[in-house]
């Protein structure tokens, strides 16, 4: 470590869990962020003060003014150029600390690219806003040995827990399914910002622990807080499911992309979104859509309008998305008006 990281670094080193040696390690630690919007732009800015050598920024959205009110990393100018949030992320950790390497990659994370994209990190944060992908980290995760940390945040709460693969409880143990129906999202119900500061930096505390070497006082538990009507729980992490299909048995079938909802272009500007087995409450999910752009409705499909795109979705889940090409675009909206 040179003179100059000794200074910079000197609250770090001075904290005893960390010392000169865990500090080191940081300078040499590879991180992987997926999703790079509250939490992930948290994480992303955590780490890089904190000195971790390289990060690799992974997020498939643009900037658009009404992330500012919680993503702490971007400005209204990058809003205003609609610019990737990796890009702008990339840019503004440049200027936070120009001595490490990030690496912002504008994609959806996919079977075929995480390999490729998270395969070098040691430890992969979820900043994610779906169950998809979360089960596609889980999956990675475990077969490569590589620890993750879940997180999520919605309304005034939200919850953590880490994954280490052969010691706790992986994600499919505690849901073995994705949920069913329309979920909650930011967009439908809302988020206030500081919940998502306290769990990104719940899941960037465990990050630290593991990339400074010390995966060992990660402690194997779930966490859940409410920063407006109830406080922070912990909740001992259910043992292993011997029968979990993804820790238990190995059956990755989120990473061989069995699971992953078959997406196909459909006309000149639409892509269609074939989700399986995914019934949806059209009634419920027109009545949260309806403040947030126009709604019509009947049994049949729902029609949801919002900036350049039109969403028609079906009772069955499915749904086609107008207004793009862009496979990553269209799985994006449909995450963050339908759910996970
Ligand atoms: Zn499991």
């Amino acid at each position: 470590m040179t003179e100059k990281d000794r200074e910079r670094y000197s609250r770090h080193i001075l904290f005893a869990g960390l010392g000169e040696q865990g500090q080191e390690r940081l300078l040499a630690a590879h991180a992987a962020i997926v999703g790079c919007g509250a939490l992930g732009s948290f994480h992303a800015a955590a780490l890089a003060r904190a000195g971790v050598g390289k990060i690799t920024i992974i997020d498939r959205d643009y900037v658009e003014p009404s992330n500012l009110q919680r993503q702490w990393l971007f400005e209204e100018a990058d809003a205003a150029q609609a610019l990737p949030k990796a890009v702008a992320a990339e840019r503004r950790l440049a200027s936070i600390n120009s001595s490490i390497a990030v690496r912002g990659i504008v994609a959806d994370l996919t079977p075929e690219n995480i390999e490729e994209l998270a395969g070098e990190a040691q430890v992969i944060l979820d900043g994610t806003d779906n169950f998809e992908t979360r089960y596609l980290i889980n999956d990675f995760a475990l077969s490569r040995a590589i620890p993750w940390i879940y997180g999520a945040a919605v309304g005034s709460y939200g919850l953590t827990m880490p994954v280490l693969p052969g010691r706790t409880a992986c994600l499919r143990c505690l849901y073995p399914e994705p949920p069913a129906g329309a979920q909650p999202t930011c967009e439908t119900a809302g988020v206030l910002n500081s919940i998502t500061a306290v769990i990104a930096a719940l899941q960037t505390a465990d990050a630290l622990k593991i990339l400074a070497g010390q995966a060992g006082t990660v402690q194997a538990r779930l966490t859940t807080v409410d920063v407006w009507e109830g406080g922070i729980r912990h909740i001992e992490q259910p043992a292993r499911d011997p029968d979990c299909p993804a820790c238990g048995a190995r059956d990755f079938v989120y990473l061989d992309g069995q699971r992953r909802a078959p997406v196909s272009l459909c006309g000149r500007n639409a892509v269609q979104i074939h989700e399986r087995a995914r019934p949806l409450d059209l009634a419920a999910l027109g009545a949260a859509l309806r403040p947030l752009g126009e709604v019509r409705a009947n049994e049949f499909a729902l029609r949801f309008f919002t900036g350049p795109h039109e969403l028609t979705i079906f009772p069955d889940g499915r749904a086609i998305i107008k207004g793009t090409t862009d496979i990553g675009l269209a799985r994006s909206l449909y995450a963050r008006y339908v759910g996970s």
